[in-house]
């Protein structure tokens, strides 16, 4: 029996699916690709912008209905994900380096957990599948290592330096680089080559996402990374007093100075002691995306401290279920910024 419906009943369908945060339809967005239909059934692949999409199954909803709605007779309807997370030319072009996504996390001042968010949003994101490297670029207090659980690189002959490969995610820090206890006394110059050299003098693999972890405060490291790195957007790492949120709106204000998009803001430690909702205030005051809050949490220093991060030690507690969802909604962020940079 012939077919009732054909390959353009289906696209008219999928052409009043929207893509909730770019807001325009899959078919307009070219989107969807291999629309295949044996006797009732469709098939067919949604090309995603990054595979930590944090809306694929109200996408795949989304589609299943319109075409329930709007063509008849057909029985069964099979969406495939692929994807294909856009690049920042910029990064080949000035660093020849095969990264898509440079995203820098900062923080006003140290301790709120900057390199802890840092850290589980890496795992996070390598967890749904996308290719990550981690560049603990703090230099004053590189803690990366011990929290990843990596003590040493790997040893090579080659001219550069080989990444550390910890919990599916490529890392450097300059704490493999300089031996403990010794403390090194940054000039600004130092700083600025030392960071430099952790992109260009390092064997980075091809990557979809580089999370590079400043070092707090809005000193030389955040200039030069910003000057010499071409970053796809900053994000801001605070606790939810006060203190720490007028901290954290310097940390906005240099990026926004430095011409550096910001993604938005993190608050971390949130509960009873240091209270909750600061960071999202901040975060509307100042006309910015809240991307999440993550919990005071005694598992997540438990975890660091043996170099397991809470996503990978406690994988079903709610804190690590906030950092996933954290780390989707950035990517998703991510990809409308390249998107919108590519219009
Ligand atoms: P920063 O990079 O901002 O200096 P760290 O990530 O090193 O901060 O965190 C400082 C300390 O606080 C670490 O011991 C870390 O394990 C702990 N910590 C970070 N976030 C939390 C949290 N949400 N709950 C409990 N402890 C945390």
């Amino acid at each position: 029996m012939d077919n009732k419906f054909n390959i353009d009943d289906i696209k008219k369908a999928l052409g009043t699916v929207i893509e909730p945060d770019l807001h325009k339809d899959l078919i307009t967005l070219d989107m969807v690709k291999d629309i295949e239909i044996k006797n009732d059934e469709v098939s067919f692949t949604i090309m995603l912008t990054t595979p930590a999409c944090p809306l694929k199954h109200q996408m795949e909803n989304d589609c299943k209905s319109a075409i329930e709605k709007m063509v008849e007779g057909v029985k069964n309807i099979e969406v495939v994900f692929d994807s294909n997370v856009r690049a920042d030319s910029r990064i080949k072009k000035k660093l020849d380096l095969n990264i898509k996504n440079i995203i820098a996390v900062s923080s006003g001042k140290g301790g709120v957990g900057k390199s802890t968010v840092s850290v589980n949003i890496a795992v996070s994101l390598a967890k749904e599948g996308t290719r990550v490297g981690l560049l603990d670029a703090d230099i004053y207090g590189p803690d990366i290592p011990i929290m990843m659980g990596m003590k040493t690189l790997p040893q090579t002959s080659e001219k550069k330096l080989i990444p550390g490969i910890a919990h599916g995610v490529e890392l450097m820090s300059m704490g493999f680089l300089i031996p403990e206890g010794d403390a090194v006394v940054w000039r600004g110059p130092m700083i600025h080559n030392a960071i430099l050299q952790l992109f260009t003098e390092v064997a980075w693999g091809d990557l979809d996402y580089m999370i590079v972890d400043l070092p707090p405060g809005t000193g030389d490291a955040q200039m030069s990374l910003a000057q010499n790195v071409p970053l796809t957007g900053g994000v801001i790492v605070t606790t939810p007093q006060e203190v720490a949120l007028s901290d954290a709106k310097r940390g906005i204000s240099a990026f926004n100075k430095l011409d550096v998009p910001v993604i938005g803001i993190i608050e971390n430690m949130s509960g009873e002691i240091f209270g909750s909702g600061g960071g999202e205030k901040a975060a509307i005051e100042m006309g910015l995306d809240f991307l999440g809050r993550i919990p005071l949490d005694a598992q997540i220093r438990e975890g660091s401290d043996i170099g397991k991060p809470v996503v990978i030690s406690e994988p079903d507690s709610e804190t690590a279920l906030n950092f996933r969802s954290i780390a989707k909604v950035l990517a998703g962020k991510i990809s409308v910024i390249q998107l919108k940079k590519s219009e």
